[in-house]
């Protein structure tokens, strides 16, 4: 696999197509997984293991888990609120698993309709489940926090609460710990205190960033965590989602502008930006009334930039 400086999951086929009401065909979202997946990205969250009467969207997650897993080189995640998501997550046989709770009391009571404890006893079990398992079919399995960065419910979130769950996720066995601004709360100075604290405290554990751009500052936050050492970011292609609670709100930061900033700051993704641009043509052709977000798609790529060198010549002109 290309190596990489920093790590970029698609996760618009999830939270973004979550809330949208018109279903996306099977089909589209596999040429969206196939596209991306060819342009570069290899890891994509490509559904939820929800019970369809939840999330209508996500009906047809079995048939999406089974054709993505079928493309070489993909890493294939997928979120899990529970224990029966991880127990269908791992009959599938999808690579990483990425289960979800709030650190805000009142936003997963909304979300999973449950306390934060009663989630936490869940993970443990899923972990036991994940560990029963033949070593070469365990998935990878990942522990979120939602509202890490603030709650529509309940405002500002402690930062010492986020600490605390991140620690309890760490130590039951979690391989990779998501810090999410679900709400689009989170200011760069915030992003620096939350992940500092974070990835002290759970050590060697790898810490992903999962940014929404609802205020126009996700990228500003992403520039933040990579102060704080953080190479793992998740990103919606065409920023696609929002909440329909949040008139007016985007969805995660832009993939297409978050792997451009990336590549002029020279840390490699992988992704090849054209490619990557292309496909929300697909993508719009399939739902055109889905919002789509994006300055790169706007302006295009600089003059310079898909000649070899562009950084040092870019430093030239200036
Ligand atoms: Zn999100």
């Amino acid at each position: 696999m290309q190596e990489v400086d920093v790590h970029v999951r698609e996760v618009g086929l999830r939270d973004g197509l979550q809330i949208h009401p018109v279903f996306m065909p099977t089909e589209t979202k596999l040429a969206w997984i196939r596209s991306e997946a060819a342009a570069g990205v290899s890891e994509i969250e490509v559904t939820s293991y929800v019970p369809a009467k939840v999330v209508p969207q996500f009906v047809d997650a079995e048939t999406v888990t089974v054709e993505a897993l079928k493309i070489k080189g993909l890493t294939v995640s997928a979120l899990i609120p529970n224990y029966r998501g991880a127990e269908r997550g791992i009959e599938l046989g999808a690579h990483k698993l990425n289960f979800v709770m709030s650190v805000s009391k009142t936003h997963n009571l909304k979300n999973v309709r449950r306390e934060r404890e009663e989630s936490l006893a869940d993970f443990i079990r899923i972990v036991e489940l994940v560990r029963a398992q033949p070593a070469q079919t365990r998935p990878v399995l990942v522990g979120g926090l939602a509202t890490a960065f603030g709650c529509s419910y309940e405002g500002r979130v402690p930062v010492a609460d986020v600490v605390k769950y991140a620690v309890a996720f760490a130590e039951a066995g979690a391989q990779e710990i998501v810090v999410p601004d679900t709400v689009g709360y989170a200011d760069p100075q915030q992003v620096r205190t939350v992940f500092k604290a974070v990835m002290d405290a759970v050590g060697p554990i790898p810490v992903a960033a999962h940014f929404h751009d609802t205020r126009g500052i996700g990228l500003a936050n992403v520039t933040a965590a990579l102060d704080c050492g953080v190479r793992r970011f998740d990103a919606s292609l065409a920023g696609m989602g929002g909440c329909p609670f949040a008139p007016g709100a985007t969805g995660n930061i832009v993939m297409d502008d978050l792997c451009f900033m990336l590549e002029s700051m020279g840390l490699k993704t992988g992704v090849d930006l054209a490619q990557l641009l292309a496909i929300r043509e697909l993508v719009r052709a399939a739902l055109p009334d889905i919002e789509m977000h994006g300055a790169l798609a706007r302006a295009g790529l600089p003059q310079h930039f898909d000649k070899p060198g562009h950084r040092q010549l870019a430093v030239e002109l200036v």
